[in-house]
């Protein structure tokens, strides 16, 4: 089994594809993550489950989290450790020659945390990726993802991993 795959990097900006609009916001990694990269070959694309934490970089506690309007600065419960769904994709955008890993964090954040240091550790499976006739079907699929990821996570072999030191070691 490839799992745990960890993966570590910077939030950026995506494609903006309307995640938000689905209610189901997407963080991504930047084009050239090495993590991402070392996926291809080991793993199918699809809809993944794991864990993730998003965390302040030293500079942006250094400066006081300057890069960050206050109201959009997070609590010290959006940087704790929360379920995940990831999808792996190729992207169109590189005429498919680029994987791409975009994260939903199951929580409600207090605000965006693009350039926070995002840590996912991808433990499982889910569904491969489907071409969608309408919108409410993809709405549902992402709800049902959810679920699954929930209910598989809450066993102690897998909640286990929300306390793995990858999640609180210093950059
Ligand atoms: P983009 O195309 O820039 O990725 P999205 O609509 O997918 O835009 O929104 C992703 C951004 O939303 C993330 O980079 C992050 O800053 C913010 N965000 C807020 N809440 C969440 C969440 N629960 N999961 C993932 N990203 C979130
Ligand atoms: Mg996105």
């Amino acid at each position: 089994s490839p799992y745990p795959i960890a993966l570590s990097g910077r939030v950026c900006k995506g494609f903006g594809r309307g995640g938000k609009d689905l209610g189901c916001p997407t963080a991504n990694f930047p084009e050239d993550n090495s993590d991402v990269e070392k996926m291809v070959g080991k793993v199918e694309t699809g809809v993944y489950y794991g864990w993730a934490r998003v965390i302040p970089t030293s500079d942006q506690v250094e400066n006081g989290d300057a890069a960050h309007s206050p109201q959009n600065r997070l609590s010290e419960f959006d940087t704790r450790v929360h379920p995940m769904v990831m999808s792996l994709g190729w992207n169109p955008f590189y005429k498919n020659e680029k994987l791409t890993a975009e994260i939903h964090v199951m929580h409600e954040f207090g605000g965006d945390f693009y350039e926070y240091e995002l840590r996912a550790m991808v433990l499982g499976y889910i569904r491969p990726e489907l071409d969608y006739i309408n919108q409410e079907a993809l709405i549902e699929d992402i709800d049902t993802d959810k679920l699954v990821a929930q209910n598989c996570l809450a066993r102690e072999a897998y909640r286990n991993f929300s306390e793995d030191k990858f999640f609180f070691e210093p950059s």
